[in-house]
């Protein structure tokens, strides 16, 4: 069963579809996964009771006759900040512990609908919040690559399962870059959409304006036949876009064979801080290029001058929005309820039940976007930072009259130490200085694998951002690098992680 779990989706979906392997083998063999190896990589919440009558129903619709949807049979792990009827919803926090939603996010709706077979749900960041998994109220995720180390956040669950074997897809939600950094830990690929290009219907929101659903898988080709899966309009989104999208895995395929590289204008940012960055991180970020190049692709310096910005005006914004979307948790509506005695005033279970149940970065960001909202203060914090914003927009406009896609590494530093950054959070936050501008500014962003960093042999991602509504340049763009440099290493990224990864399985 090995082979099963190795396989990526695609290539599974192809064996599915030839009646090679049946939904029920290839779903039993990544429970098993999960079974030999969560115990230590701990990146399930929960994991499906009923996965393998999923499996059983597309097998018997298969052998029916009946059209399925490509990925028809493929399992797919699920954060938990999505809402599921079959699985508790807690995105990771204790006021939600055991919370069963009514209804299925859009997105999963479509997964259901388009037969892949829900494994269960991944550990996040409380609420989204973080860069580590860390502040999971149901204890951390460990890197698959070296168990002692983050695998990023906040979906650090959704990517630790992708690049342990437990799970060829996921889905993850990136506000501020917890699609893409984790992915950019753990050598994976994921992908932040376009702002309004995947429905956000039962994604438990953080931050409204900044908050999209998005792939999280081991190639660019798997990203985008997940992506064909959730995207698209959503009526009960009321920010989703009407348009038609076309066809991300064919967009990748494209990229794969084609020669999408030549000519390319790949922007570089002239302001991004050398200094900040891990050695190992900036190399790898530079080899790619020179394979890019190489390739025919055009590297033009271009300025940002915003970007810098960025950090600081997402800590007014985010916590402005997630202070205003955490006050449903009020003791009434949802989940945990405490009384503190006897005779306690709504206000009384209302303040124990949020003093117990949310933990300290959520209060935090509370405390912080509860102040940056409050009369005498909101036009110099909150106003200030929608400023910022703006001219964050406008420099990736301007920017983008010269190039086609910008290029960055994805993080500053790879996986760092479990308990390392936990006690000091303006170190956390900074770990998000170039995934968080695509966020603010509504735009497209993909990390894929780069290489290993020299100095730690752990994983760095390359990431690319594109205007709004061009997400398919960037499967072509990611393809196709991500074909040269798999190339170029004899094999996936993923086939060296010492831990896991190693070919053979499991330890
Ligand atoms: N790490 C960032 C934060 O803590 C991003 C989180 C996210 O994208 N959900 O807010």
């Amino acid at each position: 069963m090995t082979d099963l779990i190795r396989l990526s989706a695609a290539a599974l979906a192809d064996k599915l579809a030839a009646g090679e392997v049946s939904s029920v083998e290839a779903t039993r063999a990544h429970l098993d996964r999960i079974a030999d190896v969560d115990g230590d990589v701990h990146a399930f919440l929960h994991v499906s009771a009923n996965a393998l009558d999923v499996a059983a129903d597309i097998d018997r619709r298969r052998a029916a006759g009946e059209a399925l949807g490509v990925l028809a049979g493929v399992p797919l792990a699920i954060k938990d900040v999505l809402v599921t009827t079959d699985m508790p919803s807690t995105s990771g926090s204790k006021i939600l512990e055991g919370y069963m939603s009514p209804f299925d996010a859009t997105v999963v709706a479509r997964s259901r609908a388009a037969g892949l077979v829900p494994l269960g749900k991944t550990n996040m960041d409380e609420f989204a919040m973080g860069s580590s998994t860390e502040h999971s109220a149901y204890g951390p995720t460990h890197n698959p690559w070296d168990f002692d180390r983050i695998p990023g956040g906040s979906g650090g669950g959704s990517a630790a399962a992708v690049a342990a074997f437990e799970a060829p897809l996921a889905l993850g939600s990136d506000t501020g870059g917890s699609i893409r950094q984790p992915a950019h830990v753990t050598g994976t690929v994921g992908l932040k959409p376009t702002y309004g290009g995947v429905s956000r219907y039962g994604a438990i929101a953080l931050a409204s304006s900044l908050d999209q659903v998005g792939p999280v898988t081991r190639t660019v080709l798997d990203a985008g036949l997940l992506h064909d899966v959730i995207g698209g309009h959503d009526p009960h989104d009321s920010t989703s876009l009407a348009e038609a999208w076309p066809s991300f895995a064919e967009a990748a395929r494209e990229g794969a064979r084609g020669d999408v590289l030549k000519g390319l204008r790949l922007g570089v940012i002239s302001e991004l801080p050398d200094s900040g960055f891990q050695p190992g991180v900036s190399a790898s970020f530079r080899s790619a290029l020179a394979v890019m190049e190489a390739h025919g692709a055009e590297i033009v310096e271009i300025s940002a001058p915003h970007f810098e910005y960025g950090v600081a005006a997402y800590y007014l914004v985010l916590p402005a929005e997630a202070s205003s979307n955490l006050a449903k948790f009020d003791s009434v509506r949802f989940g945990l309820r405490v009384m503190p005695h006897a005779n306690a005033t709504v206000e009384d279970v209302m303040a124990a039940t949020r003093d117990a149940g949310f933990g300290d970065e959520v209060k935090r960001r509370i405390i912080l976007g509860t102040y940056a909202l409050s009369a005498g203060y909101y036009d110099a914090y909150y106003g200030s930072a929608q400023k910022v914003r703006t001219l964050i927009q406008r420099d990736f406009d301007a920017a983008f009259t010269q190039v086609d896609v910008i290029a960055t590494p994805s993080a500053p530093t790879t996986a760092f130490r479990l308990g390392e950054k936990i006690d000091d959070p303006l170190q956390m936050y900074l770990n998000d200085v170039t995934t968080i501008p695509a966020n603010l500014a509504g735009v497209p962003g993909i990390s894929i694998p780069s290489g290993l960093a020299e100095e730690d042999g752990l994983p760095v991602g390359i990431q690319f951002l594109a205007p709004a509504r061009e997400d398919a340049r960037l499967y072509r763009v990611g393809a196709a690098l991500e074909a040269a440099l798999v190339d170029s290493w004899g094999g996936p990224l993923l086939d060296r992680a010492p831990v896991l990864g190693a070919k053979g399985g499991v330890r």
